[in-house]
């Protein structure tokens, strides 16, 4: 199986870089925390890069 990105949702400070940086794969969720609903919208170097690095508190993995 393909990797997949998940925000660990108690550690998101919701600010958006993350969402705006990648709308197809990450969106606010009703709680107000980032959620990956499209692991597969963008291609993996484009999470690692754009959400994964980017995300100021380091809340979003890789689950394999
Ligand atoms: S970049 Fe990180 S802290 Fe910001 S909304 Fe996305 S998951 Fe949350």
């Amino acid at each position: 199986m393909a990797k997949q990105a998940w925000v660990d949702q108690d550690e998101c400070i919701s600010c958006g870089v993350c969402i705006d940086n990648i709308p197809d794969v990450f969106r606010f969720a009703e709680n107000g925390k980032a959620e990956c609903y499209d692991p597969n919208g963008a291609p993996e170097e484009e999470i690692e890069n754009n959400a994964i690095d980017a995300c100021p508190v380091s809340c979003i993995h890789w689950k394999e």
